[in-house]
């Protein structure tokens, strides 16, 4: 069994050759590896975008990897959620736990055979060692250390146990774990954004473990291992994983393995510098998805804040932040995010979705769905629907804000109370009269704007009634609000049937 997976793993070693910076033409693959610890938030979705675009650049791969051997802390629900959010922004991956692919298994609970393999190449070649030191031990490490003002490490004592007391201890089946041999000097290399690197991680830590007692790896031994059989040619992921290259980079060493190319990404933080904590519940995708957000405005904030692209305009598709995308683009400046401009964002995108006429179709339908739900015993025209989007294009933040109060007299007729109007003027029998005559005289192309001219023109001539009080009472009339669209605008989103019908029952109520 071993030696089957031992073959497994060497053969699944291809050749490496790479685009871009190693110049030479070959496979793209990035992938996504997210910890199921979790659900997707703004930080995750952003890594995974700049994954998508560069392999969507180069013609390449996009691989969905789970990395879930913390079983301690894994969140039902969480892994599924996160391919559902990559679907639901846009950006689905070509190979994953759902869709599979040639590299698979796309999680790495399903790996362990590959990683134990690692680790007995490891072992036999010395750059591994057993280590039986107790956790009772390991604390007392620690606690001297932080009594000294020391930072805790560990003193790398069982790296000098003999081959014979290994074996006694193993013949006792004392637990242990696997821990990497460090070794001494800086691990140079370039990354793409950051650029050299020269961190010394013996200098700093104690040989890291790469496999726990209960026989899983940790995140390194995992994420090396399975970077290299799954042919990554490029890992981009957060800069807060910069620091652990030069350890990735040992093992890689120490497996006789080429590693990929590394860029490492600029935090993504709030707009005061502060972290963007997973505990603010407004951070998650599934969170934004719930409330009516676009995923193309999602995606153009958390770009818009950052680099990576040619200037900082807003409403950017994600068609138009794939032409503009260039890695070479990317600073290494965190990105301060605003959200409290998000709605601006949704703005702009639901603005453009309802213009294009295919996006536009869309609308309606979900609208119609929508308002069916909430309207139980109303039928909608899609026409009609169709007209209020395109009257509202540009002032709705979200589909939704149809639904809310505001807009009800667009779905249903107000109740109008024949006191309110007669508070407001004595003429309101004569302003009535005159709009009905207005509307059953213009013609159907009228614009808001033209409307709103004949109104002024005829209602200025009352002698009783000031204008603004005119326009009061209509919106009463015909919305039952006191402020909201211009009341041209109004009438024109009932149309002139509907309207007239209004100030009709107005008139004789
Ligand atoms: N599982 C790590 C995370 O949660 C992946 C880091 C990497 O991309 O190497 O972000």
């Amino acid at each position: 069994m071993r030696l089957f997976w031992l073959r497994a793993l060497r053969s699944a070693a291809p050749p490496r050759t790479r685009c871009c910076s190693g110049g030479t033409q070959g496979e793209v693959r990035l992938r996504f590896a997210p910890s199921p610890t979790g659900f997707l938030h703004l930080g995750g979705l952003r890594t995974a975008l700049y994954n998508y675009l560069f392999v969507k650049k180069h013609g390449g791969s996009f691989i969905l990897r789970l990395e879930d051997t913390d079983r301690s802390r894994l969140v039902p629900g969480a892994a599924d959620s996160i391919e559902d959010m990559l679907e639901w922004a846009g950006i689905p991956p070509d190979e994953s736990p759902r869709k599979g692919g040639l590299f698979g298994p796309y999680e790495q609970s399903k790996r362990l055979p590959f990683y134990q393999d690692a680790v007995q190449t490891l072992l036999e070649n010395g750059a591994a060692y057993h280590c039986f030191c107790t956790p009772q031990r390991l604390e007392l490490l620690k606690k001297e250390a932080l009594r000294n003002r020391e930072t805790p490490r560990y003193d790398n004592r069982c790296r000098h146990l003999t081959t014979k007391q290994i074996d006694e201890k193993l013949s006792k089946k004392l637990p242990y774990v696997v821990r990497l041999r460090l070794l001494e000097g800086p691990q140079s290399f370039k990354d793409l954004v950051f650029g050299w690197n020269h961190h010394n991680v013996a200098s700093v830590e104690g040989d890291p473990v790469i496999l726990k007692g209960d026989g899983f790896p940790t995140y390194h031994l995992a994420n090396v291992v399975d970077d290299h059989m799954m042919a990554v040619s490029h890992v981009l992921r957060g800069e807060e994983w910069l620091v652990s290259t030069a350890k990735h980079l040992l093992l890689y060493r120490a497996l006789n393995w080429q590693p990929p190319l590394y860029a490492h990404l600029p935090l993504l933080l709030n707009k005061d510098g502060s972290k963007l904590s997973k505990r603010q519940g407004d951070i998650f995708i599934q969170y934004f998805a719930n409330s009516g957000y676009l995923p193309e405005a999602l995606l153009d904030v958390i770009t818009h804040c950052g680099s990576g692209f040619l200037g900082h305009q807003m409403g950017r598709t994600l068609t138009e932040l794939l032409e503009q995308f260039d890695l070479e683009r990317i600073i290494s400046h965190s990105a301060l995010i605003d959200l409290d401009s998000l709605l601006d964002f949704n703005r702009i995108h639901l603005a453009r979705r309802i213009y294009g006429t295919e996006t536009r179709r869309e609308m309606v339908k979900q609208l119609q769905t929508l308002l069916q739900e909430k309207y139980k015993d109303v039928t909608f025209n899609q026409d009609y629907i169709e007209r209020i989007l395109m009257l509202r294009k540009g002032h709705l933040c979200k589909l939704t804000d149809l639904l809310s109060p505001d807009y009800s007299y667009l779905w249903i007729r107000p109740s109008v109370h024949r006191e309110e109007l007669h508070k407001l003027t004595s003429e309101v029998a004569e302003i009535g009269s005159l709009v009905v005559r207005l509307l059953q005289d213009s013609h159907n192309e009228i614009s808001a704007e033209m409307l709103n001219k004949e109104l002024r023109n005829h209602l200025q001539q009352l002698k009783d009634t000031k204008y603004s009080v005119s326009m009061k009472l209509l919106r009463k009339i015909i919305s039952g609000l006191e402020s909201g669209p211009s009341v041209a605008e109004m009438l024109l989103s009932l149309g002139p049937q509907e309207s007239i019908a209004r100030i009709q029952n107005a008139l004789s109520s």
